[in-house]
């Protein structure tokens, strides 16, 4: 239980010190955050202080005053003595990366624990929840005593920051997604380093993305941002690994939420594009210290395919409806997007895709918005690849006729093609 001193605190002088840039002590962070969690801080007044973070940053103390504040808001997975190494993967928000639905249950096929912590669609970029939850029945809400039991059994559980595992960033993040306040650097850091110590993991990859469609435009913002999560790690005691990756062009060739769980699952069976497998094999050998042909195998074999299926099985889905997840989630209107010209796609831009998917349902406007499962694009080409005129650049799955051509104003926007 959370006791908030509302006394010792005057919470529009706190927001007017963080916009005039002042560093505000460890207790203050701590008592906003409690009191924000106690629902004593109102939307508004964190709302205001998100965005003063946003505009004036945070110190390393305050960042991580701010991260172990709301790790408390909550519990943590207390793992039994003699537990396998427990690791987790966090990617910073991409478009159609679905790299987490693959690598969670590849890694646990090596002997490692993962207690996979994730959150949902965020600004543009898509979140793993809500394409788990496009498979009927799968509930990412599972109680603590619930999910260490999975854990266990499975050697790893997918499931949600909720009531019981930092509850403050569920709240926080749903805020920040519609206030405009996600790109900044110690919000983004707090948000995930407290998800990821409530795991108690031993070592954590970070997937630290940049370009159009991430948070970090550049690889230089990119670096600072993983600097941070590093510095916050190392004060907490918590091994933390980044890898960069690109994030101007979609990962793989689907966007939405149950189409990309479909390409995930194409992963998992030892097809999919080969940018996602990439991906998916550069994070698990860095996470399970395994070498690279051994989690080719796992994959190719159908073994971490397999253990995808114990997931769903485990956590309230039917693995049978894996396999018509496309007919289970069907657009009113799937309509191919025609090239207006021949030559080379030279661009996707993730950041576009990425608006565009939000606009068509994959995604939300409002914080209480649900997301629509079926909606977003695939058989997306690639950057590289040849196009002739009036061939696909990809298919669009809408709602309506109007949203088929709002979709399509901004992808013709999005690919760019040269001329052989
Ligand atoms: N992922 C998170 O979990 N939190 C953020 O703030 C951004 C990406």
């Amino acid at each position: 239980m959370c006791l908030v001193d509302s006394t010792a605190m005057h919470v529009p002088s706190l927001i007017a010190r963080k916009r005039d840039g002042e560093e505000l002590a460890a207790r203050e962070i701590q008592q906003l955050i409690a009191g924000y969690a106690a629902g004593a801080v109102p939307d508004y007044q964190m709302a205001a202080f998100a965005m003063a973070v946003l505009f004036k940053g945070m110190t390393l103390a305050e960042t991580v005053a701010l991260t172990r504040a709301m790790l408390a808001s909550g519990d943590c997975f207390a793992h039994r003595s003699g537990h396998p190494v427990v690791v987790d993967k966090h990617s910073t928000g991409g478009i159609g990366d679905k790299v987490s639905l693959v690598l969670a249950p590849l890694v646990a096929c090596t002997g490692c624990w993962v207690p996979m912590v994730a959150g949902r669609g965020l600004g543009i970029t898509g979140g793993t929840l809500d394409k788990l939850e496009s498979i009927p029945g799968f509930n990412v809400r599972l109680e603590l005593a619930e999910a260490a039991a999975q854990l266990e059994r499975l050697g790893v559980v997918m499931i949600g920051q909720g009531a019981r595992l930092c509850p403050v960033d569920h709240q926080l993040y749903a805020l920040r997604d519609v206030t405009g306040t996600v790109p900044s650097i110690p919000l983004i850091t707090a948000s995930i380093m407290a998800k990821k110590l409530a795991e108690s993991l031993d070592r954590l990859v970070l997937d630290v993305k940049y370009g159009s469609g991430a948070f970090m435009r550049t690889k230089k913002e990119a670096e600072a941002l993983a600097a941070s999560m590093i510095a916050v790690g190392q004060q907490l005691g918590v091994e933390v690994l980044a890898v960069f990756n690109p994030m101007d062009e979609p990962t793989g060739r689907a966007v939405g939420n149950a189409l990309e769980v479909i390409e995930a699952l194409d992963c998992l069976d030892g097809g999919g594009p080969a940018d996602l497998r990439a991906c998916v094999l550069d994070l698990s050998v860095l996470l399970s210290g395994g070498p690279r042909e051994m989690l080719e195998k796992l994959l190719d074999s159908g073994r971490a395919r397999r253990k995808f299926d114990e997931i769903v099985a485990a956590q309230g889905g039917n693995p049978e409806d894996l396999l018509c997840l496309g007919a289970i989630h069907q657009a009113p209107l799937i309509r191919e997007m025609l090239a207006a010209s021949s030559g080379v796609i030279a661009k996707v831009d993730a950041g576009l895709i990425g608006q565009a998917a939000v606009q068509l349902g994959a995604g939300r406007a409002k914080a209480c918005d649900g997301v629509d499962f079926a909606v977003g694009f695939d058989r997306l080409l690639k950057v590289g690849e040849t196009i002739h005129a009036g061939h696909p650049l990809c298919r669009i799955h809408a709602r309506s006729a109007a949203d088929f051509d709002m979709a399509g104003a901004l992808i013709a926007q999005a690919v760019v093609i040269t001329a052989h």
